[in-house]
């Protein structure tokens, strides 16, 4: 398929990658604008040559503390540029990023830490009591290389910042995570190592595992997703040619890095392409316009219940938006009229894309200055393959607007996932990822997703994709935020329910809801419950998470 008349002619088909490791494209990033403002967070501006300088003391240090190639480092931080140094660093060295969720507990940590045996972590200081609670059970149970060191930073530990709006981790410690404390090392003194050359290793780039990234949040256990060095090139490469990303490009980071799309599109892509990245530790409607407003990104990529976040803040008209040039939106679902609305505050395009950590992120968008379709996907990145295949046996690929599952091949899979075979060899088949996402493709080759395989509702015989329900209710003028889910039923196998929140100020009662949804849909397809909530359970990236509605809903089944 060529997308002659609809692609973006400024980006090619195909890109040619430097067989370079990403801490590599980094460091010609350091050369070339070393003079530029790689970091900014909050009122402190790091240069490149800082930056550079910061990743090479901090390798050296790693390296001097005897972490060798393959050796997994669990990254527990929020975004900030102690994040950014560990992240190159553990690169630069060969050594494995397996990036965590700072707020995830500790049942979820000692399964990943025993899954992924990180030899030492890199942490908030306030996580102290947490983090060292879980080494301390995996080492009465002999698990001994699991977390050998832990070290711990405070985020404004070498660089001044309003105390005000520090994380909310980082209110008072804890009297047990400050018990701890004094036995464990400080970030900062791993600062201080004088650079020193690095022991040269011998990497595959297409075979060793770079970033060991865990995934399934939203649908099960977290597998570990093996991605290889070329993976993250590549993927930040096709990302940053997307919008020709540039020194002279600002983007603001308020995805958590720790995650596949804020680490390639918002740290990776920027910092190869001598871009500056602003970023913000936590996402509140707020801060991230006061960000947008302060700091003039010419891009931004987020999830749609941040645009949903920004297009009904009550004071959304005292900030100025107008630097804008590019939004990315995915990870979930995007209303059209939530896109819609967003176009029409800012000068600023919207582009869709879609992707997944099995992929390391986004692999398809609405390109930039081609034609951009509301509803769709876009179209794949240079060097993807996207296809359409039959759900049964998943070896046919169907013509356009057919539904099927969502195939993809290119440089961005992963090798697998750890120490999971079965799923690695159900996930890949002959090249090919299978995403267990819905879609189809239109006449001119731009992608749609219809939904996940497993969020599709069975009711009465008929199927009903939970977005095509959302995209209807966020319609309403009272809605802010809606969640369809199926709940089970003895009749019919399974009933549609809707979860919603509403607007500052609007006040509506259910029955309305579904009315209004009688109007705009076939029977079948209307909700039969229809529940108004405050608010909805996320994700750490913001993605509302279907899966603990659910599982509300079968504990509660029939008060709900
Ligand atoms: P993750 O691995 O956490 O990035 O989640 C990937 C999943 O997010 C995909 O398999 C899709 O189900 C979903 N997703 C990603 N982009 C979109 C999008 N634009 N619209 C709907 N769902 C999406």
């Amino acid at each position: 398929m060529i997308w002659t008349q609809y692609y973006d002619p400024e980006v090619p088909t195909r890109l040619e990658y430097r067989e370079a490791k990403l801490d590599e494209l980094f460091r010609q990033s350091v050369k070339n604008h070393s003079d530029a403002v790689a970091l900014i967070f909050f009122s402190r501006l790091i240069l490149y040559r800082e930056l550079g300088d910061y990743v090479n003391r901090l390798a050296t240090a790693l390296q001097t503390m005897g972490i060798q190639q393959g050796d997994r480092v669990a990254l527990l931080l929020p975004n900030c540029p102690q994040y950014v140094i560990s992240y190159f660093a553990i690169l630069s060295i060969g050594a494995v990023v397996v990036p965590i969720n700072p707020l995830s507990t500790e049942f979820e940590l000692l399964h990943i830490f025993r899954d992924a045996q990180p030899v030492i972590g890199i942490s908030l200081d306030l996580l102290a009591g947490k983090l060292e609670s879980v080494r301390e059970t995996c080492h009465k149970s002999g698990e001994h290389q699991i977390l050998k060191k832990t070290f711990y930073t405070a985020l404004n530990e070498f660089m001044p910042m309003p105390i005000k709006l520090l994380y909310p981790l980082s209110k008072k410690i804890s009297p047990q995570a400050k018990e701890r404390l004094p036995h464990c090392l400080r970030f900062k003194s791993l600062l201080k190592q004088e650079p020193q050359p690095l022991i040269p290793n011998h990497i595959n780039l297409h075979e060793d595992i770079a970033v060991l990234i865990y995934t399934g949040g939203t649908t099960g256990k977290p597998k570990g997703v093996m991605l290889s060095h070329h993976a993250l090139a590549a993927n930040a490469a096709q990302g940053a040619s997307w919008v020709q990303m540039s020194k002279d490009d600002r983007l603001l980071a308020v995805l958590p890095i720790f995650h596949g799309f804020g680490m390639s599109v918002c740290m990776n892509a920027p910092l190869i392409s001598g871009s500056s990245c602003v970023l913000l530790p936590r996402f509140t409607g707020d801060e991230l316009l006061k960000g947008i407003h302060r700091f003039q990104p010419t891009l931004f990529a987020g999830v749609p219940t941040m645009y949903i976040g920004i297009i009904n803040h009550p004071r959304l008209t005292r900030y100025n938006l107008s630097s804008l040039r590019g939004c990315f939106v995915g990870a979930a679902p995007l209303a059209p009229e939530i896109k819609r609305q967003f176009e029409e505050l800012t000068a600023s395009k919207l582009m869709e894309g879609y992707g997944l950590t099995e992929a390391v992120t986004a692999v398809c968008a609405n390109p930039y200055r081609g034609i951009n379709k509301t509803g769709s996907i876009g179209i794949p990145f240079p060097d993807v393959s996207m296809e359409i295949r039959d759900i049964d046996t998943g070896e046919n690929v169907l013509t356009p607007r057919e539904i099927g599952e969502i195939v993809l091949k290119g440089p961005d899979l992963m090798l697998g996932y750890y120490n999971q075979p079965q799923e690695t060899a159900s996930a890949i088949r002959k090249g090919w990822l299978y995403t267990g996402d819905m879609g189809y493709m239109d006449d001119d080759g731009y992608f749609y997703i219809v939904d996940r395989k497993k969020d599709m509702i069975i009711t009465g015989g008929f199927n009903v994709y939970p977005r095509e329900v959302e995209d209807v209710l966020y319609l309403h003028p009272a809605v802010k935020e809606a969640c369809v889910i199926g709940t089970p039923d003895n009749y019919k196998g399974e009933l549609v329910k809707a979860f919603i929140t509403l607007k500052e100020g609007a006040s509506i009662g259910e029955e309305e809801i579904i009315s209004f949804c009688r109007e705009h849909l076939i029977p079948y397809k209307v909700p039969q419950q229809v529940e108004i909530r405050p608010e909805l359970p996320k994700t750490a990236i913001g993605k509302i998470l279907k899966r603990s509605l659910r599982d509300q809903t079968q504990i509660y089944g029939s008060k709900t």
